[in-house]
């Protein structure tokens, strides 16, 4: 379908990409010890942003060297002066939001709308809480004298480049760590641009060091011997293999994995909002989303209304240039990914499902995928088992709240679910039976970092945000190990 609007594209003048970038090691841009680079490219066009270093096991030692020295001085200072430094960090991410929103929708694909009213905002205000939490650590239940693990191996997916980063980063320096980040290799240059924030926020060299890199880098830096605690968010199948070089060293490890999330419509729900809710359910940020409601459960009884209102609603969808402002799903992130939706979505149809799709212009370079919809699914198609992690809702239906229930359980996942529904008391009884981590209810991708986030199942353990957020860079109270400092 051809559009009437009139494109209003954010300038990419805004932004200064520098042709190539170091690694950020102890407060400087260092190139690779070996020399190697690699290109990142803009998915929208395929034109190449940047050429970026590429870290190996050399770098990764320099990295945490950094951290490992930077620790000592960051983990004693009083925590009133580690929030000084958090809420700096905090406002320079506002003052420079225009610049690192359009930066991340050119590296990542999404639309400017989303990384302008969500991506940015959420990133700024999760430094901005845990700067409130450093100086009140010892008051907070964690024992008298809580104390940092040391040094934080970080690594993160690219569907939230910038958000990620500060899920990890915000509560490691709160509770007194130091940390080496890897970004994702298809999106490194927010990470890049964000070690800039810091030197401009006057953080001491070494309590932040940026390692872009492939999966190499990653598992170099979780074997790394000084590394005393993994964060880990990506795929389940990576997520198990870290798991395993984890096991049986003192290592502390959080892991954020895939997702396969039920949104659930009862016949009771406002239409119109459980259409908005399941449109950005799965559309938000091209279903990138490890908590993307891919399957939607719709009670029986109304599924036919559901489902002409949701394709009148799809059909609406502006899908194009991610700096245009009224584009509602941009570029998918890369070739690979591409290839893997389109894979999934060419067995959802081996398999019988029936396959819809509002007509729609997509540009002819870059990676596109037009919002999709799956209906006469069963439980047992590919495409209501596995995580697809692009704009694809496979649609199934039930009768009753039990069999919802048992409908959105079955699946080896369970990070997140959500309920439409006018009754709370059914609300509540479906988020006591979902072994969902998060569960929303009559909303869905609300995000706040006062909130825990993490899942149930092979969607991994450990929770970020809020205050079970800080216990994951916190060593357990009693005797301390001799390596951690204190902090307050
Ligand atoms: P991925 O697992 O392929 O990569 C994630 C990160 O791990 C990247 O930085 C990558 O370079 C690195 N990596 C790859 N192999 C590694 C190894 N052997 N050792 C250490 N690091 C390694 O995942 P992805 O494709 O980038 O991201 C998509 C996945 O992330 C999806 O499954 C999604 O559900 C998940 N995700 C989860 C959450 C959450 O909070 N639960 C949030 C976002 C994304």
């Amino acid at each position: 379908m051809a559009f009437d609007y009139a494109p209003a594209p954010e300038s990419r003048a805004v932004v200064d990409i520098a042709p190539s970038y170091g690694l950020f090691i102890d407060g400087e841009f260092q190139e690779a010890a070996d020399g190697r680079v690699f290109k990142t490219v803009a998915p929208a066009s395929e034109e190449v942003l940047s050429e970026v270093a590429h870290a190996s096991e050399a770098d990764v030692d320099r990295a945490v060297r950094a951290a490992r020295r930077a620790f000592g001085p960051w983990s004693a200072l009083p925590g009133a002066e580690r929030a000084k430094y958090l809420f700096r960090i905090a406002r320079v991410i506002q003052e420079r939001s225009r610049e690192l929103a359009v930066l991340e929708s050119l590296d990542n694909g999404k639309p400017i709308r989303e990384s302008r009213d969500t991506d940015l905002p959420l990133t700024a205000a999760h430094f901005f809480y845990y700067a409130g939490w450093a100086d009140k650590l010892s008051h907070a239940g964690f024992g008298p004298n809580p104390r940092p693990l040391g040094v934080a191996g970080q690594i993160i997916p690219w569907n939230f480049p910038l958000m990620m980063l500060a899920w990890k980063i915000a509560p490691a320096l709160a509770t007194g760590n130091t940390v080496v980040l890897k970004p994702a290799e298809t999106t490194p240059l927010s990470a890049l641009f964000f070690a800039d924030v810091c030197r401009q926020a006057g953080l001491p060299r070494g309590v932040v060091n940026i390692l872009t890199g492939d999966g190499s880098t990653g598992a170099a830096l979780v074997a790394h011997p000084d590394v005393n605690k993994v964060a880990f968010t990506g795929s389940t199948e990576v997520g198990r293999q870290i798991a395993r070089t984890v096991a049986g060293t003192d290592k502390r490890l959080t892991l954020e994995l895939g997702g396969k999330a039920a949104n659930i419509v009862f016949d009771d729900a406002p239409i119109d909002q459980a259409v908005e809710g399941v449109v950005n359910g799965i559309f938000f940020n091209q279903g990138h989303v490890c908590c993307a409601g891919s399957r939607l459960l719709v009670q029986e009884s109304v599924a036919d209304e559901l489902l002409d209102a949701l394709k009148r609603r799809m059909a609406t969808l502006r899908v194009g240039d991610p700096l245009d402002k009224n584009t509602d799903v941009g570029a998918i992130n890369s070739a690979e990914q591409l290839a893997r939706i389109t894979a999934l979505a060419e067995a959802g149809e081996a398999e019988g499902a029936e396959r819809w799709a509002p007509a729609c212009d997509l540009p002819s370079t870059g990676y596109w995928f037009a919002p999709t919809l799956f209906t006469g699914v069963t439980q047992a198609h590919r495409i209501a088992r596995e995580e697809i992690f692009g704009p694809v809702l496979s649609v199934l239906t039930f009768r009753t709240p039990a069999e919802a229930v048992e409908k959105a359980n079955n699946t080896p996942y369970g990070l997140s679910a959500g309920i439409w529904t006018e009754k709370g008391s059914r609300s509540l009884w479906m988020a006591s039976k979902l072994r969902a981590g998060i569960v929303w209810s009559n909303t869905f991708n609300k995000f706040d970092p006062t909130s825990p986030f993490g899942g149930y199942k092979e969607s991994g353990y450990g929770r970020e945000g809020g205050r079970h957020g800080l216990e994951a860079y916190l060593a357990p109270a009693g005797p301390q190990g001799d390596r951690a400092g204190t902090t307050s």
